[in-house]
């Protein structure tokens, strides 16, 4: 076991979210994510997928009562440094995480929200009827938010399709920002047709500025799980105390590094290099 400095003592994070059995995404990305970060991870289990690189076979959400029940406990016990969502399967579990959340608002933990809705593989993993309660239980409780280009066409009840530009991206996040009060506000752009270069856009409300960065497009199957992995990155890097620009920049670029690392897993979409 290599014990570095930062490795000591080091700040704990949250995830809450859906376990992949494939090992690639969901809550197994993030706690790799987590420890590649030198941050201790937690982790909720909101949803049990039966999934491998290829296809999401089936998923059990777990009970709200259970959910809210595993957020407590660690709540109350461990300090928290920040939390992240990923899948959420449906409205109950929204509400329940929701509802556990705000019993601890008051230690004012820095939520990043990953808004997953559907995987690459087609399978919808958040119910279509549950898009309102995601807009107005879990959006205002967002530090960070982080949609791709179809989840935030869905949240702003766009037509599928019409983001189609960075200017177009950049005017969804300060709408994103503004209608649920999201702080600060990502929309990722990797299903953007940009060419050789992939753009993601950070909007921050405190200062009134979008940020684009630029990133090299680097033609892979293997990005099963960069989502998962980017929210954690960001949700790992704010428990280190990094600001929010500078968290989310770091996190892009550790995304970016770890889809040119990947190495083979499974016959279809294999996951991300994590490293150590
Ligand atoms: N499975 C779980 C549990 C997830 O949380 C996610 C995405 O957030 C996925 C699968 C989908 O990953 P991808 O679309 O990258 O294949």
């Amino acid at each position: 076991v290599k014990i570095t400095d930062n490795a000591k003592h080091p700040a704990a994070v949250l995830t809450i979210a859906g376990s992949d059995s494939g090992g690639g995404a969901g809550i197994q990305a993030d706690l790799k994510t987590f420890m590649a970060s030198g941050t201790y991870g937690l982790s909720v289990i909101t949803a049990v997928t039966a999934q491998n690189t290829k296809e999401v076979r089936s998923f059990m959400a777990v009970s709200p009562e259970m959910i809210e029940q595993q957020m407590d406990a660690v709540l109350e016990d461990i300090d928290v440094r920040a939390a992240k969502t990923g899948m959420l399967a449906d409205s109950s579990v929204i509400k329940a995480v929701a509802r556990a959340w705000n019993r601890h608002a008051a230690k004012d933990i820095p939520l990043v929200i990953d808004p997953v809705m559907i995987a690459t593989s087609g399978k919808e993993l958040l119910k279509s009827d549950a898009l309102d309660t995601l807009r107005n239980e879990l959006l205002p409780l967002a530090a960070v938010v982080t949609p791709n280009l179809r989840e935030t066409e869905a949240i702003l009840d766009m037509a599928a399709g019409s983001i189609d530009s960075v200017q177009k991206m950049d005017d969804a996040a300060r709408l994103i920002s503004k209608k649920f009060g999201v702080p600060v506000v990502v929309i990722k752009g990797g299903h953007l047709d940009s060419g050789s270069k992939v753009v993601d856009v950070i909007f921050v409300a405190a200062t009134n500025s979008a940020t684009n960065v630029e990133s090299c497009r680097v033609n892979t199957d293997s990005t099963h799980g960069t989502g998962c992995t980017l929210s954690a990155a960001i949700a790992a890097n704010l428990a280190k105390g990094i600001d929010y620009l500078p968290a989310i920049k770091r996190s892009i670029r550790y995304v970016n590094e770890a889809i040119q690392a990947a190495y083979p897993v499974g016959r279809g979409n294999g996951p991300v290099n994590h490293g150590y």
